[in-house]
């Protein structure tokens, strides 16, 4: 069996097209342009390259985006005073501050001193408290990308025994908390495993879908999958690759090759779960400004 391919590219773009008609219908309706203003400290490029995709992708979808840069060597009040004002702007819809943050900062102090109607990344923990009785204001992007992936594939986790091979608070925890929910496009049985799981295969096996968030390269491997199970990759991991001009590639937490042998479906790396990411927080983003005009 050769797994259908589950493209994050191409539903990514579907979603933007979506968002950008709402985006036009908010402003013609409500006068309303979604505004986010990103908050970066220092130079990491890695941080530089994430703001720099988000800014692009808000301006192919109309909403209006900022970035305040603070030097490396700011002081954390300079930033909590600036969260502040945000939190004040009626014009900024969103608030993003970019991780991570120089080692002086509290990042928990940072990201809570956030207004919850403002935390597009959905990283506060009345946010993250609000998606576990589930209504969130917002849902965290990454796995809300994950839970779209499969919906949007035809691989509805609704009735499906789901495992999920992570436990961090960005990715597999609010994943768990998605997926469990009564609710249309969850429903589904959750099981949640870390490294102080005993006989991880044994647990993969019996799973229809399987989501290796893990940051350990090609971890799940093909003998640990069903047949016909669906695979989705969160996973972004460096390996050496003396063939490539940049002297390294991207590899996931699964072992890509083999197991689309066995899987129905798959995400590849890149351009599975990536992709999602940057859309889900522009979806955050109109959600942010409609709420703020009252019609969410
Ligand atoms: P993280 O904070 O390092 O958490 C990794 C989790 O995986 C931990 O819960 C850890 O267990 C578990 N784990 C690691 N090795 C394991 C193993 N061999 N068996 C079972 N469990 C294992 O990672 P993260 O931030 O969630 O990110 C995970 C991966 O997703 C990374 O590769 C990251 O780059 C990628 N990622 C991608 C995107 C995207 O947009 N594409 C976004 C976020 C993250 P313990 O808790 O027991 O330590």
């Amino acid at each position: 069996m050769t797994a259908n391919l589950i493209s994050g590219t191409e539903i990514a773009a579907q979603i933007r097209e979506e968002l950008k008609e709402k985006v036009k219908e908010l402003k013609e309706k409500s006068g309303v342009t979604p505004g986010l203003i990103m908050v970066r400290v220092g130079e990491d490029p890695a941080s530089v390259s994430y703001v720099s995709a988000k800014t692009k992708a808000s301006e192919e979808l109309g909403i209006y985006s900022e970035t305040v840069v603070f030097p490396e060597d700011a002081k954390e009040e300079e930033v909590l005073a600036k969260v502040e004002e945000l939190n004040k702007d009626p014009e900024c819809h969103g608030i993003l501050v970019q991780l991570p943050l120089p080692r002086h900062f509290d990042t928990d102090k940072v990201l809570n001193a956030i207004d919850p109607r403002k935390d597009v990344d959905g990283f506060h923990p009345i946010n993250v408290g609000r998606l576990l009785i589930g209504e969130p204001f917002f849902m965290p992007c990454t796995p809300h990308g994950v839970q779209q992936l499969l919906v949007r594939s035809g691989n509805s986790p609704e009735g499906k025994r789901v495992v999920i091979c992570g436990r961090s608070n960005i990715v597999g925890k609010p994943l768990m908390a998605m997926l469990v929910q009564k609710k249309k496009d969850a429903n589904a049985t959750v099981t949640m495993c870390h490294t102080g799981t005993k006989d991880l295969a044994s647990i993969t096996r019996e799973a229809d879908i399987v989501v290796a968030a893990m940051g350990s390269p090609k971890a799940i491997t093909a003998d640990m999958i069903k047949d016909g199970a669906v695979v989705i990759d969160v996973g972004v991991n460096r390996i050496p690759d003396a063939s490539r001009k940049s002297g390294f590639r991207l590899v996931g937490d699964a072992d890509f090759d083999a197991i689309k042998e066995k899987a129905s479906a798959i995400t590849p790396v890149p351009g599975g779960v990536g992709p999602m990411t940057v859309t889900m927080l522009m979806m955050n983003t109109v959600r942010a400004a409609e709420l703020a005009a009252g019609i969410a």
